[in-house]
């Protein structure tokens, strides 16, 4: 199968749409990183998501859908504080759980009572939303466990000859997954910390959980458990107050004739000046925004690449530093 990258127009919204109602995936841009896309009411076009990114038949999808859709079709009961959520956070990188109606695909939560239903904020996500006016079951556009891509061509790089379509917003401005939160309590919780902070959240619901396993407990959101975003060369991670350790060990594996790379907030690049950088940048917006993007750069040029957490750690670093330490295993 051919896969084409297509900006998104008239023309190529219309292949999109003959694809979808056809049972088949269309990988498309959002505001996080991007999604391989198929009916959710479609249990094959399901299930063939699980198939191409070889996706564990346990970890359930995101549903999206654009900005005027009725989620009460698909959803039983939406308490008055994901409302106020809704209207602070909607359309962005807020993915919130519900318990389901079971309209979609049983296959869309494998299994789970709840649904998860996200409304994407990039223009080019929701002009697809809205141009197939289905629910869209989507995951990230990368082969399962692999870095979650934020550009049409690391989607292609993972994708090609599995799906004949890459709809090409442009890179992700948001660079890691969605807030994924549990609104099927009377207080909200988050199961996977993103760019919408458990503070934000707070702020709007009054009060707001955040989800830690129990020794024993069946994991409440089940993608958490896997090994994820890992790029394909060896990789090490040093806490920020280890930055001078971490430097020497760079400096020490170059001797050796490693192609090393060294990851890092910009300030830290300030302080040791390496000559192969994967400069993360300043603020916690933009390490989160460059992340997977470094990842994917450094797996390209690097056999190791060694990595310094950055300094701050509340706030969005919450889920950056979940990323980097799974990234990092
Ligand atoms: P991905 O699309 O690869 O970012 O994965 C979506 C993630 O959302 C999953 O790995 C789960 O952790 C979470 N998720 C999806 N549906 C549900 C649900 N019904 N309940 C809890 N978590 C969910
Ligand atoms: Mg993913």
């Amino acid at each position: 199968m051919e896969t084409k990258i297509l900006p998104i127009d008239g023309r190529s919204l219309a292949q999109a749409k003959d694809i979808i109602s056809s049972g088949g995936a269309v990988a498309f841009p959002t505001e996080t990183v991007y999604g391989l896309g198929a009916n959710a009411l479609d249990d094959g076009a399901v299930r063939n998501i699980f198939a191409i990114k070889g996706r564990p038949s346990d970890n359930p999808l995101i549903v999206h859908v654009h900005s005027g859709y009725d989620i009460t079709r698909l959803v039983a009961r939406v308490p008055d504080y994901a409302k106020l959520l809704a209207k602070a956070f909607l359309p962005g990188p807020l993915t919130m759980v519900y318990e389901s109606l079971n309209k979609v695909s049983p296959a869309v939560s494998c299994g789970l009572d709840t649904l998860a239903i996200r409304v994407p904020s990039h223009a080019g996500a929701q002009e697809f939303l809205r141009y197939v006016d289905l629910p869209i079951a989507a995951p990230s556009a990368n082969i399962s466990k692999h870095v979650s891509p934020v550009t049409a061509q690391h989607v292609y790089d993972d994708l090609k000859g599995r799906i004949e379509l890459v709809l090409d917003g442009g890179k992700c401005t948001g660079g890691i997954e969605s807030t994924v939160l549990d609104c099927t309590g009377d207080i909200p919780c988050v199961l996977r910390s993103g760019l919408v902070t458990a503070d934000m959240i707070a702020q709007v619901a009054g009060e707001c959980h955040e989800y830690v396993m129990k020794d024993g407990e069946k994991v409440r959101s089940p993608g958490m458990k896997y090994k994820h975003y890992s790029p394909n060369c060896r990789t090490i991670l040093f806490e920020y107050a280890e930055r001078q350790r971490a430097f020497t060990e760079y400096s020490r594996l170059i001797e050796e004739g490693k192609r090393v790379y060294f990851m890092c907030e910009n300030a830290v690049f300030e302080e040791f000046r390496p000559k192969f950088a994967l400069n993360l940048g300043n603020d916690e917006r933009e390490i989160a925004s460059n992340l997977y993007d470094k990842l994917r750069e450094g797996e390209m040029v690097a056999d190791i690449i060694v990595a310094v957490a950055p300094r701050k750690r509340d706030g969005v670093m919450v889920g950056v530093m979940n990323r980097m330490r799974k990234a990092f295993g």
